[in-house]
């Protein structure tokens, strides 16, 4: 049968731009269907305008460090509009490219919700097409718990487009966004309160990380809340937010931030209408090589809840066409040691096991620590610390675990994922020459063992 397309996209997004570009690129007939905005959740509400934000709240830590340089400003004031217009300026040029991208690769864009009408049929704006394979690249949404009042709550899609900076912000969860959003609504001076429901956030983060950056979040005058969670929401006459927790305790905010997670995104799309099935977490369902329950699709990205990372999903994105495309040049993705960042303020950078894991796996652990207050702080008042730490099995002495909490940490952090897949051991890092004077040298200085 003569279909439309090889290869029909559903989402534009990290991981469907990268399909369709790719297979497109290895001459394959494709096209990509996108209902709310080139680039998906990374480009438009997620990664990018998130690190704008976070620079954004930067900027008060290097007006803060400045009079230790000898530097005297005048009182400084910030403008939450025009952090927004620019971020937003930036957004619509990024779309712009994303769509030359898809064009220039010969990709037929289709606007609109497309909705699967079979295994090899996709209908969108009332138009079907036809195509031998289909690729769900849907993505995820955030989800809030289902209390009284949560319509009053809002999530990290609407506080990119806040008309102004709340005076008081109530951040709900303890994961990524929750902690990066904590640090730029302090950061950019909102009183903020992060409320979790465990006894530490980060969970799944090494230990000594998610210790530290307590503390140091503690030290900047965030105040963090554990084993506390809201009941309801209610609005009080002048215009301001209630949050009552199960604990009893009341909180009064101009705004209710929910970072609780996210559910894949797969609202209308038909899958009824075909033979794909959904795991134990409603996340869609696939093998080692992305294919679902039907035989002609196949998914990537959040919306199969695997890492919910935009490098894994462009990874996934590449495999995919590869795979159907290009046989000679597949690989599979390398789940192992993916080097991650939490741009928290401090931020986090983290490549392979935490000591938890290791000891759990059953490695004899070796443990090298270091706190140490960063060279740029020391004509400050700042009494921030770094942490560096390396997790190294005392058997093999290979590097299993490389954990940051400090300044550029996800800068450092990358180039230790190399060294961590090729399999590197203390003794390589230890051989190893610093770059002196930087904080990054540490890794390569450690010498004694912590525990
Ligand atoms: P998405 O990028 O979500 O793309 C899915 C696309 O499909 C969307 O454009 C959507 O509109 C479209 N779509 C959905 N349904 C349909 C339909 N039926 N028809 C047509 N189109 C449809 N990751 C990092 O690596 N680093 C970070 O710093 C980082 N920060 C983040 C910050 C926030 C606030 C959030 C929310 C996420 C962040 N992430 C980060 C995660 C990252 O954004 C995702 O892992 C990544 O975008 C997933 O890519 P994807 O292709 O699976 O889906
Ligand atoms: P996460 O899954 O990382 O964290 C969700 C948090 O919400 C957890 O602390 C969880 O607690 C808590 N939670 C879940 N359900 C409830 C509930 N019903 N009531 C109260 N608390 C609840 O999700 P995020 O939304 O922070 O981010 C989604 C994903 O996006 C991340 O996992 C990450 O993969 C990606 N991302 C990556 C970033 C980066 O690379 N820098 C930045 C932002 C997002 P508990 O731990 O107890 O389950």
């Amino acid at each position: 049968m003569a279909y439309d397309f090889d290869l029909f996209v559903i989402g534009a997004g990290s991981g469907g731009v990268r399909a369709a570009r790719f297979a497109a690129g290895f001459g394959a007939k494709v096209a990509v269907a996108e209902s709310r905005y080139l680039g998906g959740t990374c480009v438009n509400v997620g990664c990018v305008p998130k690190k704008l934000l976070v620079y954004g709240a930067h900027v008060a830590d290097e007006l803060e460090q400045a009079a230790g340089y000898g530097w005297s400003l005048e009182e400084g004031h910030f403008d939450w509009g025009t952090l927004i217009a620019n971020k937003n300026r930036e957004i619509e040029r990024l779309n712009g490219i994303y769509r030359n991208l898809l064009v220039n690769s010969g990709v037929t864009l289709l606007q609109g919700h497309a909705r699967l009408t079979g295994a090899n049929e996709v209908e969108v704006e009332g138009q079907r097409y036809t195509a031998e394979h289909i690729l769900i690249a849907t993505g995820g949404w955030p989800q809030i718990p289902d209390i009284p009042g949560k319509e009053l709550a809002i999530t990290s899609n609407e506080a990119f487009y806040l008309k102004d900076l709340p005076r008081r912000v109530l951040v709900v969860g303890g994961g990524y966004i929750a902690v990066e959003f904590a640090g730029i609504f302090q950061g950019l001076g909102a009183n903020t309160t992060l409320l979790y429901r465990g006894d530490l956030f980060l969970r799944g983060f090494d230990g000594s990380v998610r210790t530290h950056l307590k503390e140091e979040l503690e030290k900047r005058g965030l105040d963090l809340q554990f084993n506390a969670d809201i009941q309801r929401i209610d609005k009080l006459e002048d215009g301001s937010l209630k949050a009552t927790l199960k604990d009893g305790r009341e909180l009064v905010a101009d705004c209710v931030f929910y970072a609780t997670g996210r559910r894949p995104m797969l609202d209308n799309l038909g899958l009824e209408n075909t033979g794909v099935e959904l795991d134990a977490r409603g996340y869609i369902r696939v093998d080692e090589q992305y294919q679902t329950t039907a035989p002609s699709i196949l998914a990537i990205g959040d919306v199969i809840g695997r890492v919910q990372l935009t490098p894994v999903a462009l990874a996934e994105g590449m495999a995919v066409a590869r795979r159907l495309f290009k046989p000679e040049q597949y690989r599979p993705v390398d789940y192992q040691n993916i080097p991650t960042a939490v741009f928290s303020q401090p931020p986090i950078g983290t490549v392979g096991l935490t000591e938890e894991q290791a000891l759990e796996a059953g490695h004899k652990v070796q443990v090298f620590e270091s706190r140490f207050r960063a060279m740029k702080l020391t004509l400050t008042d700042i009494q921030e610390k770094t942490l560096m730490k390396l997790v190294v099995d005392a058997e093999t002495d290979k590097v299993l675990g490389c954990h940051m909490v400090g300044p550029d940490a996800g800068e450092i952090i990358q180039g230790l994922g190399i060294a961590l897949k090729a399999g590197a051991t203390k003794q390589q890092f230890d051989e190893t020459i610093g770059v002196h004077p930087t904080a990054a040298e540490e890794f390569v200085t450690m010498r004694t063992v912590t525990r």
